[in-house]
């Protein structure tokens, strides 16, 4: 049996998977990110997670194939440097040294976590028996990644993709946190969710939404939102139109530039489900014109979750070989 470790450095929590050849979790552990904190200080936490792991299922790091660590930032596939990462307030960290220090005989790859994502869903999730596979996280920010014919698409200069930060608004519209305006992420993310809310509530029409929002619980405000629509609040379907039909721009656009094969949306907004994609597949149909320039591809919710990062980090290894 081949063995590899999948970690998931987030703003929270860095979650750590013991991943089985066939991209199945086998055992986790799950530490607290408490950032700030010094990058030297976040390896020794994954190192003594990973070692854990490797004990409590009597294994030896010789067993081990490879590791991957999926970073929420910018990561340079190049140098292997993580650029910048905002949650973290780091930047220029090279993790696969620091990994190294504790694991010099180990195979160590690091990648940004939209892509470790998709990446896991190409190989054992909703996108695995596509060619290409676009994801869009819709979390507190909008990541995301594309993968095709086995590879993750990193751009030519080994950036990776930023599908949150497209312009949908070439004038004004509201600050991002990359300091631009206009950016898809203001509109499609929880924080952009929140936003429309506030502004589909500012009518005369009676809505139940007014009661259950709250200013300091942005996630929450999300699953009281969709429980309005749910229960037909006419203010709520209105913003879910808005909403849908700002995420419909971005997918046009993503659509024209890499041609995926379907398109996947993964993070807590994404957790709303059938009732999501129905009013987004509205939106799309509306814009078809009958020509072959925009045939959009089906748009569904990823299979794995949160997980999806952490098996594609425990991949990364595998980026160009048949294997899937
Ligand atoms: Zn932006």
């Amino acid at each position: 049996m081949s063995w590899s470790i999948g970690i998931d450095l987030g703003g929270t929590n860095i979650a750590i998977g013991l991943v089985d050849g066939s991209c199945k979790i086998v055992d986790r552990e799950i530490a607290k990110t408490r950032a700030p904190r010094s990058a030297e200080s976040l390896v020794e936490t994954m190192a003594l997670s990973v070692r854990e792991l490797l004990e409590r299922n009597l294994l030896d790091l010789s067993d081990l194939d490879a590791m991957g660590i999926g970073l929420p930032g910018l990561v340079d596939q190049k140098t292997g440097l993580m650029i910048e990462a905002p949650n973290l307030h780091l930047d220029h960290i090279d993790f696969i040294s620091l990994m190294g220090r504790h694991f010099p005989q180990t195979r160590i790859r690091v990648g940004n976590d939209g892509d470790c994502a998709v990446w896991g869903e190409y190989l054992a999730g909703e996108a695995s028996s596509f060619e290409s596979a676009l994801l869009l996280t819709l979390g507190t920010g909008l990541g995301g990644g594309f993968v095709c014919e086995g590879r993750i698409f990193r751009g030519a200069t080994g950036l990776g993709i930023e599908p949150g930060h497209i312009a949908i608004e070439a004038e004004g519209g509201p600050l991002c946190t990359c300091g631009r305006r206009g950016c898809l992420e203001m509109y499609v993310s929880i924080r952009g969710l929140n936003r429309l809310i506030q502004e589909g509530l500012q009518g005369d029409l009676p809505s139940s939404l007014r009661y259950s929002i709250k200013k300091d619980n942005p996630s929450g405000n999300i699953k009281a939102f969709f429980d309005s629509v749910r229960s037909h609040d006419l203010p709520a379907l209105q913003i879910l139109d808005r909403y849908t039909g700002f995420m419909a721009a971005g997918i046009r656009t993503l659509t024209l530039l890499y041609r995926p094969h379907i398109i996947l949306f993964g993070g807590g907004i994404s957790q709303a489900g059938s009732i999501l994609l129905e009013s987004l597949r509205k939106a799309l149909d509306s814009s078809k014109s009958g020509d072959y320039i925009l045939s959009l591809p089906p748009v569904a919710i990823s299979r794995l979750g949160n997980d999806a990062g952490i098996i594609g980090a425990a991949m990364l290894h595998r980026e160009g070989t048949s294997v899937r």
